[in-house]
């Protein structure tokens, strides 16, 4: 994490001297009260509710609204997700008595619901902007100085306060025939569904991707540079998705990386040719119809004109922000993956509305980034809050690990061998619990109400007295008596 919280005093949300209040004398002076740049999900919720405090908004996006979250992130992947998931549903179901004639998948039928869906989300976006009554311009944006934006099309306007919200873009790696591979921007608008996929990189949008294209019929490879994929998420959960992958004939390849890649010759089977031949550093040569370059994403900062204006970017390019999201610069802010906080679109949203209500609505407060749950959408899905085992340790004397490993009622009908995780790191000296970190169907929405009981400082104890619901994953949780390890080091 890179901020300013260390130079305490610095992050006082109201307007300096300098900045002109907000809605006071700003009209003569200059042309808007804010103006942001990029109507991702931060800038979007910035502007309106800025607006709402009464003041005068501009918002410039120079690609569609609703950015990366609504049109090529959270929404059309989960949109993939659940596609992903009928091909499952449908062979369970002949288990359970349904008669089912030959099911076919049609990808151009996919790309076009959820083309139209993005297209509907898009005006409502729109619409929601117009209504609050911020100005919407279809511009590029970049700095001039301090308070001057320059737009496109050459027209320039003075803010009275700057936010940038222009989000990140996929990181590219300089290793040779890079150009062949896509990112996930495009992975969502491919023309022909791809037979065989290379998956570089191990986190969030490999391990999506690599699980829906599997399940929606391709053959899978994830070639993952560390000892496992995920870096970061506890252990349990990262052998328990690699297990689930493998078992579902996904290969990963360990310690490895893409050396380099070629236009393919023609493929083995006798099927479609190969387009993409990719060597690996441990020597793997593969053959794919797409390779998806998943390495992370990177500041939108480059261009953006952040120099002129005197704004501190890390060596990552991220504009450094303080608490209350205030750039080095005092009438500069910046919110969501542009400032490296967290990469995530509720973490963008609440800093983009913390901003507005400080700096606008004489309504001060701040993002709380302690426990921020998060939900990775592979099938079954991973939900995490709060400390890994190993963060845990390192941070208490004494720590209770629980876990549960669950066969799910259904699979009893349909043989499946899937089985979910469910663990609780908690605090052996005060009973409160750390970290919860499933591996389960639904994880994605236990882990958020999960979440309030973390934040809440529920304890152990607290989950005993609670009454399960049954037959669910979730009444594990309650059922974990004793610890299944404690680490104690008094
Ligand atoms: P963005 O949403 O990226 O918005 C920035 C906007 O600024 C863009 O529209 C861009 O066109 C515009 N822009 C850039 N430069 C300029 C300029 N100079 N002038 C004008 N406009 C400009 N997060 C989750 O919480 N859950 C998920 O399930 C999830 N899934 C994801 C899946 C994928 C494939 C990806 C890529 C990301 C996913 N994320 C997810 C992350 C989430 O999308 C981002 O954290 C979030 O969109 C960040 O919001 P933002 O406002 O910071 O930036
Ligand atoms: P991540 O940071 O999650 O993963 C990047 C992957 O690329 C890691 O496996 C990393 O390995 C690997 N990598 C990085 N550099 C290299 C290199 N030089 N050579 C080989 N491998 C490399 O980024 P993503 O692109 O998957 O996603 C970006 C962000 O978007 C996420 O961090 C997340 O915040 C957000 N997102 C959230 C989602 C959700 O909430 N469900 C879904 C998708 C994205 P290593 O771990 O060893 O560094």
């Amino acid at each position: 994490m890179n901020n300013l919280d260390s130079e305490q005093g610095l992050e006082v949300p109201s307007l300096s001297a300098e900045i002109p209040a907000s809605r006071e004398g700003v009209s003569s002076e200059f042309d808007v009260d804010l103006f942001v740049i990029g109507g991702g999900s931060g800038g979007i919720r910035a502007a309106r509710v800025a607006a709402s405090h009464g003041a005068r908004v501009m918002l410039a996006e120079e690609s569609r609204l609703g950015g990366t979250c609504v049109i090529r992130g959270c929404v059309p992947k989960k949109l993939f997700v659940h596609a992903s998931r009928f091909g499952d549903a449908l062979d369970e179901a002949a288990d359970f008595g349904w008669k089912i004639s030959l099911p076919r998948f049609d990808w151009p039928s996919l790309v076009a619901a959820k083309d139209r869906e993005i297209a509907r989300l898009e005006g409502l976006y729109a619409q929601g902007q117009s209504k609050s009554g911020v100005e919407v311009v279809h511009s590029r944006a970049t700095l001039e100085d301090a308070h001057m934006v320059r737009l496109a099309d050459g027209r320039s306007v003075r803010a009275g306060i700057i936010l940038i919200a222009t989000g990140a873009k996929p990181e590219l790696l300089p290793f040779e025939g890079m150009e062949l591979g896509i990112t996930s921007d495009e992975a969502f608008d491919l023309k022909e569904f791809p037979r065989r996929v290379v998956v570089g990189g191990a986190g969030y949008i490999a391990m999506e991707f690599a699980g829906l294209f599997e399940a929606l019929g391709s053959d899978v490879t994830v070639v993952c540079r560390g000892s496992n994929v995920l870096r970061g998420f506890d252990e349990d959960v990262r052998q328990a998705i690699t297990a689930s992958y493998t078992n579902r004939g996904i290969k990963v390849l360990l310690g490895d990386s893409i050396k380099r890649m070629a236009p393919g010759k023609a493929g083995g089977d006798g099927e479609k040719p190969a387009t993409i031949d990719v060597v690996t550093e441990q020597g793997a040569r593969l053959n794919a119809d797409q390779v998806l370059m998943a390495f992370g994403r990177a500041p939108n900062t480059i261009g953006l004109g952040l120099d002129r204006a005197g704004v501190k970017t890390d060596e990552k390019g991220a504009i450094i922000v303080g608490a209350s999201s205030r750039t080095s610069v005092p009438n500069i802010f910046a919110v969501g993956d542009v400032s490296n906080q967290f990469k995530l679109t509720p973490v963008a949203i609440r800093e983009g509305h913390a901003f507005a209500d400080s700096v606008f609505g004489g309504k001060p407060w701040r993002v709380d980034y302690a426990n921020v749950p998060t939900a990775v959408f592979t099938t079954p899905e991973i939900g995490t809050v709060g400390l890994t085992e190993l963060e845990a340790r390192s941070q208490y004397a004494v720590v209770d690990v629980y876990k549960a490993r669950v066969r799910p009622l259904a699979a009893g009908v349909t043989g499946d061998c899937e089985i979910a995780l469910l663990k609780l790191v908690v605090d052996g000296e005060s009973d409160r619990i750390l970290g919860v970190h499933l591996f389960a169907e639904d994880a994605s929405e236990m882990i958020q109400v999960l979440s309030i009981a973390l934040e809440s400082g529920a304890t152990r104890a607290d989950f005993m007295s609670t009454m399960p619901v049954h037959p669910t994953f979730s009444e594990e949780l309650l059922a974990m008596n004793t610890p299944t390890v404690r680490y104690d080091r008094r």
